[in-house]
């Protein structure tokens, strides 16, 4: 079967890895961060030019299946893939991470935005934020009693001596996030609820100090034909799927009959 798996997180990376000798894979990632290495597999990096040039995608390569497994956060191209499915006729499907589950005792603060934020660390001095590039766009309205510290992985230097910048690639471990919080006398975590292990050990970091967490709500997602929050699950379904035979018509898409399409931007 040809599949496209939209990725950008580890959990897309060992699906690949687990269908690359069954399937057709090609592997799409948005460029920003590290362009993966699979054996077997087609790495395409780049946007597709929104839900059109997607849907152009999946019916130019003969897609079969596509599969989104793109992170909680990424709303955008995961819209996109809903409705490029729905233009083609493509079946998809989508590898939906578990969210981060408090605990009693945790003092955990849900938000939806950045004026939520903002709002929630008002009682706070050293706030440390993991949420990505969104708090360098607001340097400007770090209040005159704080300091922020903005883990990402890559950015200019910030123009302010309130605003500390750590440029790092995860996972970090839990005695890493220990250290760091210690270190610079952090006294709020901000974070995504992500879900997955690489980027729980913050959360547990900040349990074990007592320190809050301000914690931005993912967004909504679309519904996919089917879900999965795990990977051996997914891989395993889709292991069990027939092979299509490259002689036989995709349903769907009338004149992928033989022929195997070249893919443009494949690394
Ligand atoms: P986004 O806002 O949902 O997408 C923005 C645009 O980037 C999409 O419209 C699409 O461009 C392109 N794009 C995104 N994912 C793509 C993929 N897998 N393959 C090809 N094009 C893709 O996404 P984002 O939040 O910027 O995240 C970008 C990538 O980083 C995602 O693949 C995601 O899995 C990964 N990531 C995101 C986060 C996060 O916190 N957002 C964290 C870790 C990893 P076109 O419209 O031109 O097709």
């Amino acid at each position: 079967m040809r599949l496209l798996i939209l990725g950008g997180i580890g959990e897309a990376l060992q699906l690949a890895g687990a269908l690359a000798s069954t399937h057709t894979v090609t592997y799409s990632v948005a460029g920003k961060g590290r362009i993966p290495a699979l054996p077997g597999v087609a790495v395409r990096v780049g946007g597709f030019g929104g839900v059109e040039g997607l849907a152009a995608f999946l019916r130019e390569q003969c897609i079969e299946l596509l599969i989104d497994a793109t992170h909680p956060y990424a709303a955008q191209i995961s819209q996109n893939a809903a409705l490029a499915a729905r233009l083609t006729g493509v079946p998809w499907w989508a590898y939906r991470r578990l969210a981060w589950q408090p605990e009693p005792g945790d003092d955990g603060r849900s938000v939806t935005s950045w004026s939520g934020i903002m709002t929630a660390l008002q009682e706070f001095q050293r706030p440390f934020f993991t949420i990505g590039l969104e708090p360098l766009r607001h340097i400007a309205e770090i209040p005159l009693n704080q300091h922020w510290l903005v883990r990402c992985l890559a950015a200019e230097p910030p123009m302010s001596s309130r605003l500390t910048l750590l440029c790092a690639t995860g996972p970090f471990s839990l005695e890493q996030e220990l250290a760091l919080l210690q270190k610079y006398w952090i006294d709020v975590l901000v974070a995504k609820n992500s879900g997955g292990g690489a980027v729980e050990a913050k959360l547990i970091a900040a349990r074990q100090l007592k320190i809050p967490v301000v914690m931005l709500e993912r967004p909504a997602l679309p519904t996919a034909d089917r879900e999965f929050n795990d990977v051996s699950s997914m891989a395993e379904a889709l292991l069990n799927r027939p092979i299509s035979d490259s002689a036989d018509t995709i349903p769907h898409v009338p004149h992928c009959t033989d022929r195997m399409p070249e893919i443009p931007g494949v690394e």
